[in-house]
């Protein structure tokens, strides 16, 4: 059995979706596809939810009604029989329905995750009517049926297992399966997701749960690239990754793949393909256990960081210092990215400000507190690259023009992480290009 996700591009025009047909009825095993929401449509649905929650129901009307123009236009090129096209206009009926029922009732967190939830319900309803319009057999399976979180939000894959194994039980002779990526019910048993980007996740998830034999993630790009091609001319893609190099790669910036959905696959051992429904026949990246070469493979960069910098005498020869630092940021359910200490001073990085208020009243009980926005991590991600010689003078070399607020060294045997002022990001990728790839 295989995944084959899609994301949100790959569905995203009706020529697309056809695309998407023709690679999913290659080849007789069986497959589990999983389709985002068309590209747009969860932007456009938080939007809605945005304007209901501000109470501006003009507003979210005008929004549900671009969002409905767009799928009236969609459906027509996308099936060409009466029967399909009626089918569709039904679908779409329903859930702009639900829409509108909604402006017409008191918001909530609730309500807003059932509005989320539309943009998949929608993309995957209406390709199933597009297999039904050409005959090819296939298993519609509602996500919400065994997707599911508990109440710290995390996935509740044995469970998720459980119920798919029973479901799937049930179609020994069907090879094509089509579902919901991102959703999931919660604890409550209300429809929830897998926050923004989630469908990888959902795609990972559902592997990890059948024990697939891979799960292929198609997007608009021949892979993961060495470099983040949106600022450097030359990258090229890696065919092949470790769980570990595509985590760092993933949660340090590369857009390609959702951070979270490396740990199902990685736990159960099954490989990730990350392929281009544009170009089906490029290479891509495999990623899978292997820790294959040494060296630099790649470079990510993660925006949006905040520096922060405590500094205390009281650090001096002390213990348990750290520990009361962290626990500031625990309480707060704030994770920290890097870390750099001196004998006096300690400086962290994050992502979620949520809470950097209260953060920085306490922390300053414990001593003098520096913030610094608009912070870049800079993250060089390959095999032994801490062991492998001369990587370090080549990075400090590639950016010597480039002032560097924190260096993090040695964390893992792959990673090696500079934190640098934003609007120093896209030259520091541009010369470590060079300095690294030679290019
Ligand atoms: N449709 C969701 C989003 O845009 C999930 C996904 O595409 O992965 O975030
Ligand atoms: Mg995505």
């Amino acid at each position: 059995m295989k995944i084959m996700k899609f994301g949100g591009t790959s569905v995203g025009k009706p020529e697309r979706m056809h695309q998407v047909k023709d690679l999913i009825i290659h080849g007789k095993e069986k497959k589990i596809v999983v389709l985002s929401a068309l590209s747009g449509t969860t932007n456009a649905l938080v939007g809605i939810s945005d304007a209901l929650a501000a109470a501006n129901k003009e507003l979210a009307k005008e929004r549900i009604d671009t969002l409905h123009q767009h799928y009236q236009v969609f459906y027509k090129d996308l099936l060409q029989s009466e029967a399909g096209r009626s089918k569709a206009e039904k679908i779409i009926k329903e859930h702009f329905e639900f829409l509108n029922i909604i402006l017409k009732i008191s918001f909530n967190e609730a309500i807003s995750r059932d509005i989320l939830a539309q943009g998949e319900l929608l993309s995957t309803k209406l390709f199933y009517t597009l297999l039904q319009e050409l005959d090819i057999p296939a298993v519609f399976l509602p996500a919400l049926d065994f997707m599911s979180i508990d109440e710290n939000a995390e996935p509740e894959l044995k469970k998720i297992s459980e119920k798919l194994k029973i479901i799937l039980a049930n179609y020994q002779e069907e090879n094509i399966f089509v579902t919901q990526g991102y959703i999931c019910k919660n604890h409550r048993n209300e429809v929830d997701n897998l926050k923004r980007g989630g469908s990888d996740y959902s795609a990972s998830l559902i592997g990890a749960a059948i024990s697939a034999d891979v799960v292929e993630i198609w997007t608009d790009i021949d892979g993961m690239h060495n470099n983040d091609p949106r600022i450097v001319d030359k990258t090229r893609p890696i065919a092949q990754l470790s769980f570990d190099e595509a985590a760092e790669l993933a949660y340090f910036g590369a857009k390609i793949l959702h951070p979270a959905s490396i740990w199902p696959a990685q736990q159960y051992n099954i490989p990730v393909k990350l392929l281009n429904t544009m170009e089906p026949n490029a290479l891509g990246t495999t990623i899978t256990s292997k820790e294959l070469g040494t060296g630099v493979k790649a470079l990510a960069a993660k925006d949006g960081i905040t520096a922060i910098k405590i500094k205390s005498s009281r650090m001096l020869l002390a213990y348990g210092f750290l520990r009361k630092v962290f626990e500031v940021f625990e309480k707060y359910k704030t994770s920290i990215d890097m870390i750099t200490t001196s004998e006096v001073a300690v400086s962290v990085t994050i992502d979620d400000l949520s809470h950097l208020n209260e953060i920085v009243r306490e922390l300053e009980t414990y001593g003098l507190v520096e913030v610094d926005k608009n912070q870049t991590i800079i993250s060089v991600v390959g095999n032994l690259i801490a062991e492998s010689k001369g990587t370090l003078a080549n990075i400090m070399d590639s950016l010597t023009d480039i002032p560097i607020r924190m260096v993090s060294y040695g964390g893992s045997r792959h990673n090696v992480s500079l934190l640098v002022d934003a609007k120093y990001k896209n030259t520091a990728l541009q010369n470590l290009n060079i300095g690294l790839f030679q290019w």
